[in-house]
């Protein structure tokens, strides 16, 4: 099947399961004609259905179709053999009745089942047209066709849509007092009320931001270190007298913290160099 038609099979496919429940395994119902027609055409009936159903199919047919077909004699014997294949359809119509009108009964005016019909009737393809979402399938110069959707099916589609529309309406009329309920959704005055904020943050914290930041931190870091230092007492001493000097030298490009920090930073290079001296002996060990 060139890709064109396939598209075009696919989209009314989902058109007629979206909007009117179809499911696969799509219930296709064969009549007598079309499995003769297949068989002439060395078609395999399934398989094409398959392809233009584009999904899996389960083709049926009714007692009375496949009665047809024993009315043909020998030269229909591999058309019922086909038919045998497929699932029998209960029409209940004790004395078999014409083909055409066993099909309109099975359908019913609404096609509650569901069915595609796969039928070389053109009177009962023009019957079909008339009950909205029924897919019908026939077999033109041995190719099989989709018929694209017909008007009822179309109108019946818009219906469905629009009604599915109108129940939120009439619920805000049923409701009453829509206009107090529906108060704080009244969030229509939009307009651009200066640049956009994500961006001027952006900025402040490239400037300003950062700085604050890191001599917060550092003098925070320090502070910790410091009592840190403190507590441990000499431990460790040999360290704080190597990186004593680096510490310092940062703290002092950075103004209030540096000068807080300073002072500290005095204190404990008093006692981090004594404990430099005996921290030094015992690593040299
Ligand atoms: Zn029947």
């Amino acid at each position: 099947m060139r890709q064109k038609r396939a598209k075009s099979y696919r989209k009314l496919m989902s058109l007629y399961h979206i909007n009117f429940g179809f499911r696969q395994p799509y219930q296709v119902l064969v009549d007598a004609d079309m499995c003769t027609t297949a068989i002439d055409n060395k078609m395999e009936l399934h398989k094409q259905l398959e392809s233009v159903l584009q999904g899996d199919v389960k083709p049926m047919i009714t007692q009375c179709c496949i009665h047809a077909l024993y009315l043909q004699g020998k030269v229909a014997q591999p058309a019922v053999d086909l038919a045998k294949t497929f699932e029998r359809r209960k029409c209940n119509h004790r004395e078999p009745i014409d083909s055409d009108e066993c099909l309109t009964a099975v359908v019913g005016p609404t096609n509650k089942h569901r069915y595609a019909i796969a039928t070389q009737s053109q009177p009962l393809r023009v019957k079909l047209r008339a009950i909205p979402a029924v897919p019908i399938v026939h077999i033109k110069r041995a190719v099989m066709i989709l018929e694209p959707p017909s008007d009822n099916t179309l109108r019946e589609k818009e219906r469905m849509v629009a009604t599915s529309l109108k129940p939120s309406a009439q619920d805000a009329t049923l409701k009453g007092q829509p206009s107090t309920s529906k108060e704080p959704p009244r969030k229509k005055p939009k307009g651009p009320k200066g640049p956009n904020p994500l961006s001027m943050k952006k900025k402040k914290t490239a400037e300003t931001a950062p700085k604050e930041k890191r001599t917060e931190a550092k003098a925070g870091d320090k502070r910790k270190r410091n009592e840190g230092d403190e507590q441990d007492g000499e431990g460790e001493g040999g360290n704080a007298g190597g990186t004593g000097h680096a510490a310092v030298d940062i703290v002092t490009g950075e103004g209030e913290a540096g000068q807080a920090g300073g002072r500290k930073r005095k204190r404990k290079r008093k006692t981090g160099g004594a404990a430099g001296g005996v921290e030094g002996t015992v690593t040299e060990e």
